[in-house]
């Protein structure tokens, strides 16, 4: 291997530039040259393809966001348009792609590397919901910012007496509202894991207020429910004023935290190696503190991501 492209796909997460930036250093560091790839899979069809140097990653580390761009391309799921996408690869001498993203984007890796085209995944993105990995680069991040989130509702929630419902991101994976209901002291957590009763939630909301509860914080995983209707739904039952606060976008923004930096450079440097080592069709991942890499075919289709029971039962109990 003498050329690999890199580039980054579907939600952008905080630390994807970081991880670019140990793809371009490592790979320099060990005599490759490397490639960067603009605007996911829609670039690499497009041919948005440029030499990146030690520069090109200067002053990045910091950056959220990603400064190769990102994109939506669900063209790609076309074989027509992976085989452009590889005739450009081609074209540029590559012979190995890094893709950092989400399970989507593994997706798109899988079938490249499935069409002969070795890829090897990096998983970038806020939701923590990729197998093969307990951590993803950009989860602390916004972990910190829902947290926050919650820290500044808590004090108006308390002054007023108000309930406040905090919508979280996380796609299906409850692992940023579980850590935010944690972190953040919130009295009630709602993930897809673990289902949705509304009865329920306000029986309990009602047996908080009878003890006499100056507040609740509610957190509240998106897709679970719809968040209007549902403070609706409470303050018509306990008659206490309840705001639902969707946090959307705001979670994905900002700088990247030191251990997002971390693990984004631990893993962009990790894929380097394998890559040059001849492991192809991998994806990298953290687990029990350490890199670990699986086939990326098989971590798709057949491994699970264990449901983090400890950390639900102490949302629960603790609140
Ligand atoms: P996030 O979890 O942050 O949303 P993601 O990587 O899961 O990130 P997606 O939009 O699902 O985001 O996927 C990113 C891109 O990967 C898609 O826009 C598409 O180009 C490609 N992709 C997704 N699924 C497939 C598939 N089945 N085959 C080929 N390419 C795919």
């Amino acid at each position: 291997i003498k050329r690999i492209g890199v580039l980054t796909s579907g939600g952008d997460a905080p630390g994807m530039n970081a991880a670019i930036r140990a793809v371009v250093r490592e790979g320099l560091h060990l005599g490759l040259e490397v490639y960067g790839i603009y605007d996911g899979y829609a670039g690499l069809h497009a041919d948005r393809i440029e030499k990146l140097d030690r520069k090109s990653v200067s002053d990045v580390i910091n950056r959220g966001g990603t400064f190769l761009g990102s994109a939506r391309f669900p063209e790609f799921k076309e074989q027509s348009v992976r085989e452009e996408a590889i005739k450009n690869l081609k074209k540029h001498d590559i012979d190995a792609l890094v893709v950092i993203g989400g399970d989507g984007s593994y997706m798109g890796a899988m079938k490249l590397t499935e069409m002969g085209f070795p890829c090897i995944g990096i998983p970038g993105t806020i939701d923590n919901d990729i197998p093969g990995t307990t951590y993803t680069i950009g989860f602390d991040t916004a972990l910190n910012i829902v947290v926050d989130a919650i820290d500044r509702l808590r004090d108006t929630s308390t002054s007023h007496q108000r309930i406040s419902i905090v919508e979280i991101m996380g796609r299906y994976c409850g692992d940023l509202t579980m850590g935010a209901a944690v972190a953040g002291g919130a009295e009630f957590v709602v993930i897809p894991e673990k289902g949705y009763d509304e009865a329920d939630l306000l029986a309990q909301i009602q047996a908080g207020i009878d003890k006499g509860k100056k507040h609740a914080i509610i957190a509240m995983c998106e897709h679970v429910t719809d968040v209007n209707q549902l403070a609706k739904h409470i303050e018509s039952v306990t008659t206490r004023e309840t705001r639902a606060t969707v946090l959307g976008h705001l979670q994905r923004g900002g700088t990247p935290t030191a251990r997002d930096r971390i693990m984004a450079s631990r893993m962009g440097s990790y894929a380097v190696k394998l890559l040059l080592e001849g492991e192809g069709g991998r994806c990298v991942g953290l687990m029990n503190s350490k890199m670990v890499h699986h086939d990326i075919i098989d971590c798709i289709n057949n491994m699970k991501r264990p449901f983090n029971q400890e950390l639900f039962d102490l949302s629960d109990s603790l609140f």
